[in-house]
């Protein structure tokens, strides 16, 4: 028929279909994992999101948009963010950052902070322009930077034991200054500081934080700080926002999200607080891509802001409540991962957990001069035999890096009690059956 011979004749066209841009990029661990956890896990500890619902007060802030009288909330609003959210948002951040913020031109809301993220490299980033990326890392950093036609520069943090037979923390991990330092350059763009990190949970000192400002100052670098887990730190840190430093705010990107904020991360409402010099690039990248996020959702998050406005370091708010449970759960997980020598990293925040395999590893034995990372495979065969999902931790390293960390694997704690008793109960049984004779 004439549809099928057009259709051999399209497969036929010999100009490549692939832009350069995409080379290399095109796999994706994420569509593996996500994929195995469907299809094989009974307890799904891998990708980074709760199974328990997002607060009361959110929800019903969503149906009071999406069912009330005011029908505009169905239609296009303001491209840079919904006036009520870009609002609150300035309110917000100004006093987190002891600072006026203008609405319309120090906020921009984006689709989740992907699409912050996005916006940042496409519009700083050039061909040849280097952007320093701290491992182990988002996994999502590395693909923007290329598609913007920049470099990766990775500097990894690097693990000290810890004395005394402590487990480690994630606060074990640190840049080495002298390496980080050798790192920037003149052909330098920008830094990407992700505290509290994913997938460590790491939180970055004053002093840690003070180290990249003043290379970023002295090499004139921008610093993309990518904070969603800002809320999610444990006993008693402090997440200290970078754009606070001396110098900073001229040069940092703040990254934030609703998902990670408010427990609803497929509502995908993010944002990007920063100086309109820096921002006004952000705006036209958005503007000539996305144009404009979903309406009802942004209004809705906008009410969820001016209630935790209100209820600040109060106990009742969502950002002091969350967090004490969330410590709770890893609490609980590092428990169950000790009792079976699956040594956890205690993190200092985010929802994450990294734990050592090493007394695993005879399960699955090592197939030597294997592409696959150990950890990859490991954590393929533990969510087949054992209905547990994880990620490992190979997946947030550069291919040059990978191999030099293949004995960890990634949790995710944001889960209900019973999620985290069931997953319990696999490795004690798992357990049980190793020791047996
Ligand atoms: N940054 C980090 C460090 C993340 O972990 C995530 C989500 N896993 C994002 C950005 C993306 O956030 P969002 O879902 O709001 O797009």
């Amino acid at each position: 028929s004439i549809h099928s011979l057009s259709l051999s004749l399209q497969a036929k066209m010999s100009k490549p279909v692939q832009a350069r841009r995409l080379e290399g990029i095109d796999k994706n661990i994420w569509v593996e994992f996500v994929k195995l956890a469907a299809t094989y896990s009974t307890v799904n500890l891998g990708q980074g999101f709760p199974d328990f619902p997002p607060p009361d007060f959110l929800k019903e802030a969503l149906e009071r948009a999406l069912g009330g009288e005011n029908h505009a909330l169905h239609q296009y609003t303001r491209a840079f963010g919904h006036p009520p959210l870009v609002k609150i948002l300035a309110q917000f951040f100004g006093k987190l950052l002891g600072r006026d913020l203008d609405p319309m031109t120090n906020v921009m809301v984006t689709v989740g902070a992907y699409q912050a993220l996005f916006c940042c490299f496409q519009a700083f980033v050039d061909e040849g322009d280097e952007v320093i990326i701290i491992e182990p890392f988002f996994d999502c950093y590395e693909p923007m930077v290329k598609m913007a036609g920049g470099t990766p520069v990775f500097v990894p943090l690097r693990p000290r034991t810890p004395k005394d037979g402590k487990l480690m923390s994630s606060a074990d991990w640190q840049l080495d200054p002298d390496e980080l330092a050798s790192k920037f350059n003149e052909r330098t763009k920008a830094i990407v500081l992700n505290s509290p990190n994913n997938p460590l949970g790491k939180v970055f000192s004053r002093g840690e934080l003070e180290l990249i400002a003043d290379l970023c100052a002295r090499h004139d670098v921008l610093c993309i700080s990518d904070e969603v887990y800002e809320w999610l730190v444990y006993d008693g840190k402090e997440h200290i926002r970078i754009a606070s430093l001396r110098g900073m705010w001229d040069r940092t990107v703040i990254i934030g999200s609703a998902g990670k904020t408010f427990s609803a991360t497929g509502w995908k409402v993010g944002w990007t607080v920063g100086p309109d010099r820096l921002l006004q690039h952000l705006r036209t990248v958005h503007q000539n891509s996305v144009y404009h996020c979903a309406t009802a959702p942004q209004d809705a998050v906008a009410q969820g802001f001016q209630r935790e406005l209100e209820l600040y370091g109060k106990p009742d708010s969502y950002f002091i409540r969350l967090p004490k449970d969330l410590q709770r759960k890893r609490d609980r997980l590092i428990q169950s991962l000790d009792a079976v020598g699956m040594k956890p990293i205690v993190p200092e925040g985010t929802y994450f957990l990294v734990a050592d395999i090493s007394e695993f590893k005879s399960d699955v034995p090592d197939v030597p001069d294997s592409e696959e990372p150990y950890d990859s495979r490991f954590a393929k065969w533990m969510v087949k035999s054992k209905g547990l999902a994880a990620i490992p931790l190979s997946a947030f390293y550069s291919e040059a890096h990978k191999n030099n960390y293949t004995r960890f694997i990634r949790f995710c704690f944001a889960k209900e009690e019973a999620t985290l008793k069931a997953a319990s109960d696999i490795l004690q049984k798992w357990k049980r059956e190793k020791t047996r004779p």
